[in-house]
Parts: C-alpha cells; sequence; structure tokens
C-alpha cells in the first residue's frame, strides 16, 4: 500500500494479516498517510524483524500503549498496536485480557503449549459456557472491546476504543457458525441476537466489529491531526 510522497507514515504493529486487513480498509483513504506492516518496516530500516513485546495482564489500555510504544522505539516509525478480547457482565468482566487463553487462567506455559489457536478457541469457549453455566439469556450480556494506541518514538501514546455489543448464546443454540474466530461461535449479535458474529459475513463483521469502531475513531483522531 506505499504511496508516493506520503507526508506521514503509520506501521501497523501487529503480525495479524487479518487485522491489518481489517484497520487498513478502514485508515487507508486518509490523505497523505502511508500505511505499512512490520515486516515492510523491518525490511525499510535492514533488520530481520522486531522482539515481540511481552503482554501483561492489567488491561487493554496498558497492553495496546506498550505494544505501540515498543514498536514505536524499535522501528524509529509512529505506530499503531491494538489489544481486543471479550468483557462478560455476569463474569465481572472475564476473560478480559486473558481472552487468548481463558481456559488456561491466562498461562501462555504448561497445557497451552503446542496448542493451535483453533484448539485454544475451543477450550476458551467451553470454559465460558461452563462459567456462565445456566445464566438465562437476557444476563448473559457481553462485548468485544478492542482498543487502539498510536504512538511516536519515544513520545506519550493516543487511545481510542472501539465496542461491539451481543450475548454470550446458551448451549442449545451455540456454538454455531463458522466464518471468525476465537469466541465469534458464542456471541449472539445486539441488538436483535438471531446470529452469532461467525454467521456474519466477513464484511458485515468487519462494518460492526469493535476493531472497526476503533478504526473509525482512529481515523478521526489522525483526521483532526492533520
Ligand atoms: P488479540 O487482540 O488478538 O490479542 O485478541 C485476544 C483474544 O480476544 C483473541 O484470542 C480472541 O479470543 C478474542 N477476540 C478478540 N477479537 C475477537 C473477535 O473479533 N472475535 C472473536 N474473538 C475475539
Amino acid at each position: 500500500m506505499p504511496i508516493a510522497n506520503p507526508s506521514r507514515t503509520i506501521v501497523i504493529a501487529t503480525g495479524n494479516p487479518h487485522k491489518i486487513e481489517e484497520i487498513g480498509a478502514i485508515l487507508r483513504d486518509l490523505g497523505g498517510i502511508e500505511l505499512i506492516g512490520l515486516p515492510e518496516a523491518a525490511r525499510r530500516i535492514g533488520v530481520d524483524g522486531f522482539p515481540e513485546p511481552e503482554e501483561g495482564t492489567t488491561s487493554f489500555e496498558a497492553n495496546a500503549t506498550l505494544k505501540a510504544k515498543a514498536y514505536a522505539r524499535a522501528t524509529g516509525m509512529t505506530c499503531l498496536a491494538d489489544d481486543s478480547g471479550l468483557s462478560v457482565d455476569a463474569l465481572g468482566g472475564a476473560p478480559g485480557v486473558i481472552s487468548s487463553h481463558y481456559f488456561n487462567d491466562g498461562r501462555t506455559d504448561g497445557a497451552a503449549e503446542g496448542l493451535t489457536r483453533a484448539e485454544r478457541d475451543t477450550l476458551n469457549n467451553e470454559r465460558l459456557l461452563r462459567e456462565l453455566g445456566n445464566t438465562p439469556p437476557d444476563e448473559r450480556a457481553a462485548r468485544f472491546l478492542c482498543i487502539m494506541a498510536l504512538a511516536d518514538p519515544g513520545g506519550e501514546a493516543d487511545l481510542v476504543r472501539g465496542a461491539f455489543e451481543g450475548r454470550i448464546g446458551t448451549p442449545d443454540r451455540v456454538p454455531s457458525g463458522d466464518n471468525g474466530f476465537g469466541y465469534d461461535p458464542l456471541f449472539l449479535v445486539a441488538p436483535d441476537f438471531e446470529r452469532t458474529s461467525a454467521e456474519l459475513s466477513n464484511a458485515e463483521k468487519n462494518s460492526m466489529s469493535h476493531r472497526a469502531a476503533a478504526a473509525i475513531a482512529m481515523k478521526r483522531l489522525l483526521e483532526q491531526d492533520a
């Protein structure tokens, strides 16, 4: 996606090609800004790659900030990083920052070692349904959250947030759908709760998702800065 004579280059600091595509699709039409991924940033400064910063378990905000600042320092360029996960009201906001390894209480070692992402997703989904037990449908409210951070090398990070509202289905209805990843097969999309986010088309999910909402907020921020 390089453009001629950009006034500003922003590195989308994630190794996940799905996220680069989703975030890039929203930010791409910002005039004068060139978006690149980490591999292109590495190529430009002549290194093989960048060490992946260690995420903590305090908050999405802290993780997104840490990643954006670490990659901005490493690349010498403005970097955008995100952190996301699922928050379930009846579970006090869990799984939250440990969404990707909920089945293992957030630990990436032990039982998590050697598992594929799909295997982890299945175990996470099983745990979530178990924790909710027979909680009635209208008490199963949940949202996907995405925090995006933009940081210049050596500077503070600007943060924006996006949410995608829904509820966790009951075991007679979910898991259902095979589009998407993570908790999508369990997540019934508000306001009608008729389809899970794994039953939406890519285009539908990309227009409603927490990442899309955060990317739109980031676009507004960048437009103000221009
Ligand atoms: P991360 O931002 O890639 O670290 O996402 C953390 C975890 O949150 C993922 O492993 C998923 O379990 C969950 N998650 C985040 N976004 C989504 C989504 O759009 N659908 C389903 N699960 C998600």
